[in-house]
């Protein structure tokens, strides 16, 4: 590998800056990462908010194209399916994937820590905590000069902004001509309470799941720690009758788990001090465009598309723009001019963008189906059928939520099959019958003959209502 004269910025070292400046270094350019953070390792990992990802098959392909597979592996908890835990506490378990497909619960801190650490490591990568960016210029030169909060500025080749949802490198975008941005806050927001093991030690629940307590308006969930512990998460919305506002004193908190989650109670012991010490968080979605200024700035990350949590696919959409846009760099010329820069930027934000759309709306409505819809007989029926149907013809029919997760192909693709497919179980599902015939081949070969029907000519089919969508 040839060593470039060219110094890039990394601005924001959290979970797609780490691991972006670790994959420059590896293709010959020097980069100074900035956060505006104080050193985590000086704060501890476990400062701040714990929160768990699901990490799937697009986080992996980034991590392992940056070398760093095995340190990741260590702290991530395979995850088969979701479980589900209706009122009067039963379980039902849904499997994800097949036998070896699984998502893989990470600590979000820890994760954060071991890519920054990595990326550290490299020879041309220097890491400076403490640096709060609020925003960039582009001098007369072209080059671009990142400004920090405390007046000071330095001059770089190329600044990549990975500051998050509520990107300083954004923020100067946003005065430029013709660049277009949409931010929306959701009704819901979310409270963090952690599930301490037994008293013996063990899981309280099945360690190898994600546990979903559905109920319409609420939502609490399970994702698994090691050593025991689960990070759970109440959905709930900000304002109403039962909200995050009128649930104040401690005997309101007790009163609400006891009428939602009467199961969860004698397992979280600190359910009213978590409760007291956690805040809400709010969510928001983030859609902008175009995720470059020439060849000197882009965006990679929640700062060119943030999204809400549920398809648990933020993260990995922002490995999934660093193994994108390390593709497109692999493509340069040594000495690219700038005319060549320019034009993979522009090549980078118009792949990703529809991609980022997309993944936007899947999420949103993924957020529909997990507080209404797992719970529902009907959505589970649904679920079996497709599996059948997956499983006797792979090449022909895949899940959405497998598309999703345990493939590549690009989000909004797998939008418009998600929605070919369910166009195809609209009609399935509403046969009188179903619920006798659902295991028939009969069944089967009603929906592969629609379904290639649909792909010939989309209007043999009512087509399925549009995902919620915000445009930009
Ligand atoms: C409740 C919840 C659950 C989630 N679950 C999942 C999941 O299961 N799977 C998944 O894939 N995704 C999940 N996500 C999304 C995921 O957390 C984000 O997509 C991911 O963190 C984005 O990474 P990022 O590096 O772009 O931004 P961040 O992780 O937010 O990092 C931004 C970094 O920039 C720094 N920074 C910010 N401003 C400045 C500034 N002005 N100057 C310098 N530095 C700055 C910050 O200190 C931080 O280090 C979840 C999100 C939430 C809220």
């Amino acid at each position: 590998m040839s060593i470039h004269a060219e110094h890039h910025a990394v601005v924001g070292a959290g979970l797609i800056g780490g691991i972006w400046s670790l994959m420059l270094a590896q293709r010959g350019y020097k980069v100074t990462l900035y956060d505006r953070r104080p050193d985590p390792r000086k704060a501890g990992v476990d400062a701040g908010r714990s929160i768990n990802l699901a990490l799937s098959d697009r986080g992996w392909k980034a991590i392992k194209k940056a070398g760093v597979e095995s340190v990741v592996r260590k702290i991530a908890l395979p995850v088969k399916g979701r479980m589900m835990h209706d009122y009067a506490g039963n379980q039902f378990f849904q499997q994800y994937g097949n036998d070896e497909q699984f998502i893989y619960s990470v600590s979000r801190g820890r994760l954060n820590m071991i890519l920054v650490e990595e990326a550290e490591k490299h020879p041309l990568v220097e890491v400076k905590f403490d640096h709060p960016c609020s925003g960039y210029s582009l001098n007369n030169d072209g080059l671009v000069n990142v400004n920090f909060k405390d007046g000071r500025s330095v001059v770089h080749d190329r600044l990549f902004g990975t500051d998050g949802v509520y990107s300083s490198v954004r923020s100067t975008m946003i005065r430029n001509d013709r660049f277009n941005y949409t931010q929306q806050y959701i009704p819901h927001g979310y409270k963090e309470i952690i599930m301490f093991p037994s008293d013996s030690g063990d899981y309280r629940i099945a360690e190898n799941a994600l546990h979903i307590w559905p109920r319409g308006q609420f939502m609490f969930m399970a994702l698994p720690n090691p050593g025991g512990s689960f990070t759970c998460t109440l959905f709930a919305p900000f304002e109403g009758a039962e909200s995050f506002k009128n649930i104040q004193s401690d005997e309101d908190v007790v009163k609400f788990y006891q009428k939602h989650f009467p199961d969860t109670i004698d397992m979280l012991p600190n359910l009213i001090e978590d409760w007291n010490a956690n805040p809400v968080s709010s969510m928001c979605t983030v859609k902008c465009c175009p995720w470059n200024v020439g060849g000197r700035v882009a965006l990679l990350g929640d700062s060119a598309h943030a999204i809400v949590p549920f398809y648990g696919q933020g993260m990995n959409s922002g490995l999934e723009d660093c193994s994108i846009l390390s593709e497109l760099i692999d493509e340069l010329p040594e000495g690219a001019s700038e005319e060549q820069w320019e034009s993979l930027l522009d090549e980078y934000s118009q792949v990703r963008k529809p991609a980022a759309d997309a993944i936007l709306d899947l999420a949103l409505h993924n957020y529909i189906v997990m507080r209404d819809k797992t719970g529902d007989k009907t959505y589970q029926l649904q679920k079996k059928i497709e599996a059948r149907i997956a499983e006797a013809h792979p090449d022909k029919w895949k899940p959405l939520y497998s598309l999703v997760t345990f493939s590549h192909t690009p989000y909004d693709e797998a939008l418009k099959r998600g929605e070919m497919q369910q166009a195809v179980m609209n009609v399935i599902m509403s046969q009188s019958d179903i619920e006798t015939t659902w295991e028939s081949e009969k069944i089967i070969e009603l929906a592969i003959n629609m379904l290639e029907k649909y792909q010939a000519d989309p209007n043999t089919l009512a087509r399925p209502k549009p995902l919620l969508s915000v445009d930009v």
